[in-house]
């Protein structure tokens, strides 16, 4: 069925990243580009349930393009996974007549959406907001250029101590399924070896190549740990296992945590959060629903929620080769 949009809501859902403030903005700015109201929705789908809910003008946006976290706050909702649920949330947005709404999150979000519209009809279209970078369907998320440029910059500054006490440093970074992270801060570190979820080095490689460093000059060694790493073995475990193996090395280990998710965006999250949310807003606009925003090729186009949900991002293989090649 063809619905008429007047009214679009949007919301920040699951974890939060960088950029999606600025997401926000430009859905709000679009819709008053194209004299449409918009309403934020708080808290994610907790917030769609409770009807709490903001009108929000092109005014109510300003100053929060370079602020991280979300405005609009997020939350994870146990009720929206029931239909007892989203049957309230349903009721909620009819009572504020809003004809549509855009989700700001990640691959479960979207499925709340997809869910969602197949019940309801109603016409809704996600963009990709979490630093994993782990969507398929799009090159880059919201946030994840921002989580490279903050861990790039914690690992200099790590790197200054290895350097100083011939220190060997395991440091985890996020990435439970996809090393994306990992491998593109590995390199842009000068990492010697990176530790991802889609590749098993093997303990007795990583000591081979560990030894390997030792013997080309190498005084200090910094080791990228993805979380999701096929080692099978957590960066403290790893830790212990070089302490026993190769006592030439004093090691030490750095979990980098929630700092990677907090932060101004980049300037490339800023841009790329605005043209998704014009483009989220244009195609609800022209009759389109249950897509993901996403960006490929450099051109923003849109992904189906299924397949969005259900493809696997997948890391760049030459990155791995480059990888090997720089830390000879
Ligand atoms: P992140 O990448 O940070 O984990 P996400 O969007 O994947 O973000 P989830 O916690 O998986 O985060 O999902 C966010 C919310 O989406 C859930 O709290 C829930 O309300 C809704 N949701 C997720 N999966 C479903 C589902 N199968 N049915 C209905 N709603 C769902």
């Amino acid at each position: 069925m063809l619905h008429t949009i007047n009214k679009i809501g949007v919301m920040t859902s699951g974890g939060d990243s960088p950029g999606m403030n600025a997401a926000v903005r430009s859905v709000v700015r679009a819709c008053a580009f194209h004299n449409l109201e918009c309403y934020g929705i708080y808290r994610g789908y907790e917030g769609m349930i409770d009807g709490d809910f903001v009108k929000m003008d092109a005014r109510s946006v300003k100053g929060i393009i370079n602020k991280g976290g979300t405005i609009l706050k997020s939350a994870r909702s146990k009720e929206f996974r029931t239909k007892e649920g989203r049957a309230k949330a349903y009721e909620q947005l009819k009572k504020a007549e809003i004809d549509a709404f855009v989700v700001i999150g990640g691959d479960g979000s979207f499925t709340g959406a997809m869910i969602f519209n197949q019940e309801y009809d109603f016409p809704v279209m996600g963009i990709p907001g979490t630093i994993d970078n782990d969507i398929f369907g799009t090159t880059h998320t919201l946030g994840y250029d921002t989580a490279l440029n903050t861990v790039v910059e914690v690992i200099d500054k790590i790197r200054d101590t290895a350097s100083s006490h011939n220190r060997l440093f395991f440091i985890e970074v996020m990435g439970r399924d996809v090393g994306h992270i990992a491998l593109n801060v590995g390199i842009g570190a000068g990492a010697e070896e990176i530790l991802i979820p889609e590749e098993d080095l093997g303990l007795d490689r990583l000591l081979d190549s560990l030894r390997r460093s030792k013997k080309t000059g190498k005084s200090s060694s910094i080791v990228i740990v993805a979380e999701g790493d096929k080692i099978g073995k957590n960066v403290f475990e790893l830790k212990d296992y070089v302490d026993v193996n190769m006592s030439e090395y004093e090691v030490r280990v750095s979990v980098l945590g929630h700092m990677q998710r907090g932060g101004s965006p980049s300037c490339f999250d800023r841009v790329l959060a605005s043209r998704m949310g014009v483009k989220a807003v244009e195609s609800l606009i022209t009759g389109k629903s249950n897509f993901m925003v996403g960006l490929k090729n450099d051109i923003i186009d849109l992904t189906p929620f299924d397949q969005a949900v259900k493809g696997k991002s997948k890391i760049n293989m030459e990155l791995l080769r480059v990888s090997d090649i720089m830390s000879i």
